[in-house]
């Protein structure tokens, strides 16, 4: 039987981890044997599970954010067949090579749910992710809470030097806003 590709997307802050986190759970509790996998450039929250920014974690592999390296990982002693249900969470640092990868796993019977970010702070498409969206069986995005004044957010907005005292009390690089509050991020050096 075919496998189904799902998409969890939206801005940073969106819940799309804890989506995924719930997602895999479930899938869990329904004896499905589940392997999850996150890339290696985000190991600020947790080296070893994929983690919400409202800490719900779930144990994850690190991989290095290239498909040659995924594909590698999966398909080593066979480990694919002992598979059913497959996430990844930060799909937007994979290479374009990822989109092909996925939709093999989805013809071999997988389930393959993906979280990521649709866009980036400069307001651009980010790497595969839209590619996805177009190719899955089912898009799931998620809006955030604008930091400005409480509206769904679909924005990241990165905050930069110039941009600090605009929002008093943002801690962090990062904040979810709204369409009307988002002011996409121009690097001027
Ligand atoms: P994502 O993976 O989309 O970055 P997470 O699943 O990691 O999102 O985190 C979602 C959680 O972040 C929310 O449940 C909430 O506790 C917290 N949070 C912090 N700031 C915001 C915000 N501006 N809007 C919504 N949730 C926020």
């Amino acid at each position: 039987h075919v496998g189904r590709l799902e998409v969890i997307t939206g801005p940073m802050f969106s819940g799309k981890s804890e989506e995924l986190i719930r997602r895999l759970k479930r899938a869990k509790i329904a004896k499905q044997r589940v392997a999850c996998f996150k890339p290696d450039i985000d190991l600020r929250y947790h080296r070893t599970a994929i983690a919400s920014h409202s800490e719900q974690t779930h144990d994850a592999a690190v991989v290095t954010p290239t498909s040659e390296r995924l594909k590698a990982t999966l398909f080593e002693n066979d480990h694919i067949h002992e598979v059913d249900v497959i996430g990844i969470d930060e799909v937007q640092f994979f290479d374009e090579a990822v989109i092909p990868l996925v939709m093999e796993l989805v013809h071999l019977g997988k389930r393959v749910i993906l979280g990521g970010l649709d866009t980036t702070f400069a307001n651009e498409p980010f790497g595969p992710v839209p590619n996805l969206m177009a190719l899955a069986d089912e898009v799931t995005k998620l809006s955030a809470v604008c930091m400005v004044c409480g509206n769904p957010a679909i924005h990241t907005q990165r905050l930069g030097q110039s941009q600090e005292l605009v929002v008093v009390g943002a801690a962090g690089l990062y904040e979810a806003r709204c369409r009307e509050h988002f002011q996409p991020f121009i690097d001027e050096n």
